[in-house]
């Protein structure tokens, strides 16, 4: 564990200045990441696709157009796309067998974005199947390895994205959260993720798992570089109807703002039973690293936090089971070889296309929406998705950012939670609650365990406040070297 100089160590905005300096080009670049990933890729796991040659004529493109002056600030630069995403010719799995088959004939919203931008594409990363899970062991692709220790996992649903980044296979990714699988994954592989207020970046093109949490968000080694895809990333696209109606914003406008007077609101529900002693402990010296910064601290309530998980496995599989019942067999995906009938297409279509953590959510989803129990539970947990999202507009009058853990406990290791839903489902017990109130949340690099695991804290804004997140995470990142720690089984090679 160590620090390293090379050019994968070098920030989005270093590499564009040496970009435009024709100090290195796009298509030398794209060759050492494309040659890291040869490399690492059969052990970690973390790309499901990756065509060289697809890749290297983006690269090759962007070279043009720098070598014309016609570039912006991220012409020529790779990044890696979480395989929910629709990209126009690419294989798009959504980490399942129900679309292994699956080319996607258009670019999903925030694909487009990156390409109009002459970002190039190295490949499409693995993740938990439909993006249900928090450990990417419901891959159909196989799991994918912690680069940090590959008897971890990396977290989920984002797995693959969270590992490329961590492991020097691409500078920046995209990821998508839904209950946590930005920030999850981004604190159990040492990296900084975003996930922005629902409805700043479109979901057109973007898999839908449950419609009414989805969001997409940049994964990467600082939160200067979140700000620099997030500037990408983000704007109004008619395409998604949730998608907002706002001025176009800097990310990075705020990110020398100095954090004196700064309030950081600590909810005492999560720093209470659960939270593990290693974790806890790191989160205590970034507060006091925050403060010695001149932020003050605030002791606030979230008084109905132990119900977010209860709510959001009602409401998510809900959403689920409606989005997926388009994946039939009928119009693309796969399609069971051997039926008699229609009915009996769809039965085995969907019996074999699908995992098992994709089914069970498919069958509580329709449970909880069936006449009589829709009252019960999907009526019950939007009452209580408001009365989360009103205990965060509560705390926001004390306090500017809320603070706390991203995970309670650091990477487990593979199986130890894969027979137990709901010690899986616990994984994300400090990130559900705002995907449930809409609101913006990023994971800090803050640490590592005894075993050199890495911690993350997380950081809570009020809604469109993701400037004001980066700009904390920032500040940290300029006196502290946790999000700069490389790890020790990917070093070779990376001072190219
Ligand atoms: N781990 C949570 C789940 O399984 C969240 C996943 C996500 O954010 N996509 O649903």
């Amino acid at each position: 564990m160590m620090t390293e100089t090379g050019i994968t160590e070098v920030g989005l905005a270093g590499l564009s200045r040496m970009l435009a300096k024709r100090q290195v080009s796009s298509v030398e670049l794209t060759q050492e990441f494309l040659r890291r990933i040869t490399q690492w890729n059969p052990l970690i796991n973390a790309f499901i696709t990756v065509d060289q040659e697809r890749s290297l004529a983006d690269a090759r493109l962007a070279d043009t157009l720098l070598a014309s002056g016609k570039g912006s600030l991220l012409t020529g630069i790779p990044l890696a796309h979480k395989d929910i995403f629709c990209a126009d010719g690419w294989l798009t799995t959504c980490g399942s067998k129900m679309l292994s088959n699956f080319v996607a004939p258009y670019d999903a919203h925030v694909v487009g974005l990156c390409k109009a931008a002459g970002m190039v594409l190295l490949g499409k990363t693995n993740m938990d199947e439909f993006a249900m899970g928090s450990s990417n062991e419901t891959s159909y692709y196989g799991a994918v390895k912690n680069p940090w220790d590959i008897a971890a996992v990396p977290g989920g649903s984002s797995g693959g994205s969270a590992a490329a980044v961590a492991a020097r296979l691409t500078p920046v990714a995209t990821g998508t959260d839904t209950g946590g699988s930005i920030r999850q994954p981004a604190a159990m592989t040492g990296i900084t993720g975003l996930k922005p207020t629902y409805g700043v970046v479109s979901r057109y093109g973007m898999i839908a798992f449950a419609s009414s949490l989805d969001q997409a968000g940049p994964m990467a080694r600082s939160a200067h570089d979140c700000a620099l895809l997030m500037n990408v990333m983000a704007g109004h696209d008619a395409r998604d109807s949730t998608s907002l109606q706002r001025p176009a914003e800097d990310y990075t406008r705020t990110l020398d703002q100095p954090l004196a007077g700064f309030r950081i609101g600590l909810p005492r529900e999560f720093f209470a039973e659960g939270l593990g002693s290693e974790v806890a402990a790191a989160i205590e010296s970034a507060l006091a690293v925050l403060r010695g910064l001149g932020a003050k601290t605030v002791d606030i309530s979230l008084p109905n936090s132990a119900l977010s998980i209860p709510a959001y496995y009602v409401l998510a599989p809900a959403e689920a089971s409606a989005n997926l019942s388009r994946f039939d067999g009928v119009r693309y995906g796969y399609r069971a070889p051997d039926y008699v009938d229609l009915d009996d297409m769809y039965e085995k279509t969907r019996a074999q296309g699908f995992g098992d953590e994709v089914r069970r959510r498919i069958m509580i989803g329709t449970y909880v929406l069936s006449h009589g129990y829709y009252d019960a539970y999907y009526v019950k947990a939007q009452q209580v998705r408001r009365l989360i999202a009103q205990d965060f507009a509560r705390a926001f009058d004390e306090c500017d950012v809320i603070l706390g853990p991203t995970t309670p406990e650091t990477a487990f290791d593979f199986g130890s939670k894969s027979d137990d839903p709901v010690a899986m489902y616990l994984s994300d017990i400090y990130t559900i609650a705002v995907n449930l109130a809409g609101l913006p949340g990023m994971s800090v690099p803050s640490g590592f365990d005894g075993r050199g695991r890495p911690i993350g804290l997380q950081l809570i804004g009020n809604y469109f406040s993701e400037a004001r997140l980066l700009g904390v995470a920032h500040q940290y990142q300029q006196v502290t070297d946790w999000h700069a720690r490389v790890p020790t089984l990917v070093r070779e090679g990376v001072s190219a």
